[in-house]
């Protein structure tokens, strides 16, 4: 059965079929790499990478630094579904990386691990290449109706490149998701951020993932907005897109979907769509589903496969997140484990375990402030830990 799966994933994957595309001048600089299609039913981002390779070949611009563009689910991208066996998006864990990490492992137990042992040896050699920084790029679209928006890790470095787009910018979602391949990315230190081009079938998805590709290329300094046919107006596009421009929103509630639930999203919830505390949002077997707080709908789930039914979101207002960062430029977190109901972790390295007994008011609303992640819920305790690269990245080859 394993050598059935690993072959028909191989002849599945040929390596032209990974490889979107590689442009590369032959001058230092950053290196970009672009996932498409971690999701087999979101082909808009690989469609737009093919199209800005093959405008990049057609003009040969000055360019500065590298581009790999890379397909990631192969198989459920040519069946057109979101996964076979498992989300290749959420399986991105140490103890997974650990099995997959061995070249001649041969026993990958489903189509995704073989998917993400091809990735993630990609990966491997363009860390080993690259001589400057390294910037990731995930393009999914969503199942319900959206204006493109980014979603990354709370990280001073990510939330600096998120800025530089006229977009909202969602963070906080990896506390919900585990797996992605954003948080495995971050914690080796690169800059990672996800995008949402718009609605899976929609054509404007494609544009706008094209639009996002070009401007991220501008954004780290690859291309020069001039040095391109029609390079102006990618950012105005994108900024066209949207009313919530560089608003930043946070996560407050996810709801998910237990196995055999026969949940059902009421209809006509468009992403970002304002919703009443206790509005009625949901149902499954056992009745109705109703909002557990105020804010606005992200993500409702609209196709038949994915855990997550939807979330709630709320803006962040720019004290805070000034706050936040001169919060953890001086590391006022160093005071944390002195005060009552705190204490470090044993073991994990800057992890923190707050007694939900003692210390009581806005605990995560502080932890986030000071660039902690929620990770693990026990009893009567909350585990917090320090992104490790959140204003400063690991050391790089200099070219
Ligand atoms: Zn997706």
């Amino acid at each position: 059965m394993i050598s059935n799966i690993n072959s028909q994933a191989t002849s599945q994957s040929t390596s032209s079929e990974r490889k979107i595309g590689f442009y590369s001048d032959n001058k230092a600089g950053p290196t970009l790499v672009a996932f498409g299609g971690m999701h087999g039913n979101e082909p808009s981002g690989v469609l737009a990478l093919k199209k800005v390779f093959q405008e990049l070949n057609e003009h040969q611009p000055n360019f500065e630094g590298k581009f790999f563009g890379i397909a990631c689910n192969l198989g459920a991208l040519s069946l057109n579904k979101r996964f076979i066996n498992a989300d290749l998006n959420r399986i991105w864990t140490s103890e997974n990386l650990k099995e997959i990490s061995d070249q001649s492992n041969a026993n990958l137990s489903s189509p995704e691990q073989f998917e993400q042992f091809e990735i993630y040896h990609l990966i491997q050699d363009i860390l080993a290449e690259a001589s400057g920084p390294l910037f990731f790029i995930d393009l999914h679209t969503t199942s319900s109706e959206s204006q493109p928006f980014i979603s990354i890790n709370d990280t001073l470095r990510n939330r600096e490149l998120g800025l530089r787009y006229p977009l909202p910018i969602i963070l906080g979602v990896e506390e919900h998701l585990g797996g992605t391949i954003l948080n495995y990315i971050n914690d080796l230190g690169h800059i990672a951020i996800g995008f949402e081009g718009g609605q899976h079938d929609a054509p404007s998805s494609i544009e706008n993932h094209e639009a996002f590709i070009w401007t991220t290329l501008i954004n780290i300094g690859c291309l020069s907005r001039f040095g391109i046919p029609n390079g102006h107006i990618y950012e105005e596009r994108l900024a066209k897109t949207t009313t919530d421009g560089q608003k930043i929103f946070e996560v407050r509630h996810k709801y998910t979907i237990g196995p055999d639930e026969q949940f059902v999203m009421k209809p006509h919830y468009v992403n970002f769509q304002s919703i009443k505390k206790n509005e009625l949002l949901a149902s499954n077997e056992a009745g109705n589903i109703h909002a557990a707080e105020k804010g606005k709908i992200f993500m409702p789930l609209y196709q038949g496969q994915g855990d997550e039914g939807y979330f709630i979101i709320r803006k962040i207002r720019w004290f805070w997140l000034k706050v936040s960062v001169v919060l953890r430029k001086t590391s006022f977190h160093k005071i944390l484990p002195y005060l009552p109901g705190i204490n470090r972790h044993q073991g994990l390295h800057h992890a923190l375990e707050v007694n939900k007994r003692i210390a009581r008011w806005y605990v995560t609303e502080i932890f986030h402030l000071l660039g902690f992640r929620k990770t693990e819920l026990k009893d009567k305790h909350i585990l917090f830990i320090k992104r490790k690269y959140d204003f400063k990245g690991p050391d790089v080859k200099k070219s």
